[in-house]
């Protein structure tokens, strides 16, 4: 089973339909049908390793500012709480505790919404603990791999250019140059498989320190890496910078 990330942008992509949507639903066509799907959304970024355990977890619209119809979309795959045992009793390098107060948020919704809209597939969310190192995430990945050989899809959430204090309406379809900078060197490191360089993102300067504001939106990239060998093929879609500050690049490594 393939893994993903993907640029998640707004939550209105739940809806939209643009060239972002199609890319999710062109992608969703040459996976293999997963038993399940695990999702690292960026939204789920706590000081704890969690799953969610819960049989039907709840649709959560974590944002504001939307209109009212917008509230009330659900999204109701089916849990795992046999995936998220799996999880807890695999994954050894951190202990992973189930959930059952969270549920899907709009990192993981907006796209399956999109992506699969039969919404048949059961979801599990993993939290993204903020205390970790990135090394400690990217091993974290690395664990959940053996999973995409059960036919599970690895699906990380997140966006690799994200600072929503610079947004800017007029610039639809572009970036500031440092964005754009950052889009081009992480995705040139993401195509060389130098995860080195990207789990040191620190280092890169101030291209990705204005990118990566905060990490709650790149981690999950590191999760996909880390859940794929470096020889695996590896394409990029939805490849652009949107808004000034955010890039909707995402990826799609072992179909
Ligand atoms: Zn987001």
């Amino acid at each position: 089973m393939p893994a993903i990330f993907v640029g998640h942008g707004s939550p209105m992509n739940a809806v939209d339909e643009n060239e972002f949507t199609r890319g999710w639903q062109d992608m969703a066509q040459y996976l293999p049908l997963p038993k399940a799907i695990l999702s690292i959304s960026a939204h789920w970024f706590i000081e704890k390793n969690l799953v969610t355990a819960n049989e039907e977890p709840p649709t959560i619209h974590d944002f504001s500012g939307f209109p009212k119809a917008f509230y009330e979309i659900k999204y109701p795959a089916p849990g795992s709480p046999e995936l998220a045992s799996y999880i807890s009793s695999h994954v050894k390098s951190v202990s992973v505790e189930p959930d059952t107060a969270w549920g899907l948020d709009h990192g993981t919704w907006v796209v399956l919404r999109q992506m699969c809209p039969a919404a048949d597939i059961p979801v599990v969310q993993l939290s993204i603990n903020f205390k970790l190192s990135n090394e400690a995430h990217y091993r974290l990945g690395q664990e959940l791999e053996p999973l995409r050989d059960e036919g599970i899809l690895i699906l990380g959430s997140g966006n690799i250019v994200h600072n929503l204090s610079m947004i800017d309406m007029d610039k639809r379809d572009t970036g500031f140059a440092w964005a754009e900078d950052w889009r081009k060197i992480s995705n040139d490191f993401i195509l060389k498989r130098e995860d080195d360089r990207l789990i040191d993102y620190e280092t890169s300067g101030e291209p990705a320190k204005l990118s990566v504001l905060t990490p709650d939106h790149y981690l999950p990239l590191l999760y996909v890496l880390g859940a794929s060998d470096p020889d695996e093929k590896i394409e990029l879609f939805n490849d652009s910078c949107a808004y000034g500050s955010t890039s909707m690049t995402s990826l799609m490594v072992g179909l």
